[in-house]
Formats: structure tokens, sequence, C-alpha cells
């Protein structure tokens, strides 16, 4: 189900000239990020990608529940707003981190919608 998601918003999102590695119920010990639910890490000059998800089963509770699909789609959000998100100041930066998880969580949202109507088939 994880890969099947990744390949949907993957292909959403327009990545497919992206090289991405998707790792997903990795052990919070392999994450490349320390604590962390997610991780991408990016060459953005060859569009090449490793896209980490933690397993969740492992993972502490945190203050809103792990959501797989919205964690896909922020994560690929990254890669899609590399260019403008990346080596900016740190306000933008994190500006920018507030909106791509803003931007998953209606994207997700929206896809589920459409599932109830019908229309995703
Ligand atoms: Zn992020």
């Amino acid at each position: 189900m994880e890969r099947k998601l990744f390949n949907y918003w993957r292909k959403k999102l327009n990545l497919s000239d992206w090289t991405i590695k998707f790792e997903f119920n990795v052990d919070p010990d392999d994450m490349a990020i320390e604590g962390a639910c997610c991780a991408t890490s990016f060459v953005e000059s060859c569009k090449s990608a490793i896209v980490q998800i933690v397993d969740p089963n492992k993972m502490e509770d945190g203050i809103v529940p792990f959501n797989l699909e919205e964690t896909i789609v922020h994560e690929l959000l990254h890669l899609k707003l590399s260019l403008i998100t990346t080596g900016s100041d740190a306000m933008t930066e994190r500006v920018g981190h507030q909106i791509i998880d803003d931007l998953s969580k209606s994207f997700v949202a929206t896809r589920k919608d459409h599932e109830i109507k019908g229309e995703n088939k």
C-alpha cells in the first residue's frame, strides 16, 4: 500500500523525472535524521532523492497522529518545491515547510473526497 500511494502521488505531482529511492517502515535507528518520522535527502541538480518513512509501529505517539499518505505527499512536495525552499533564509524555509504541510493535508483530503464520490477510479 505504501508504494502504491507513493507512486500515485509521485505521478500526480509530476515528479517522474526524479530518481527517487523510497524506503518505508524504516527502523527509527536507521533514519537519516534522529527522532524524525520522515526524512528526504536530495540532490536537486540531478533530481535524485531518498525518501524515508519510519515504521509507525516503532514510533512514539506525537501530538498529531501519524498519517502515512500525508507524510508521503509532504516529502514529495519538498522535492517539488526544492528550488524555492532550499538554501533560502531560515524564515523562508520555515514558511515553506508550513505551506508544504498545509498543502499535503489539503491534497489528501481532496483525494479522499473524490474517493467517497467514486471519482477516483
Ligand atoms: Zn518537511
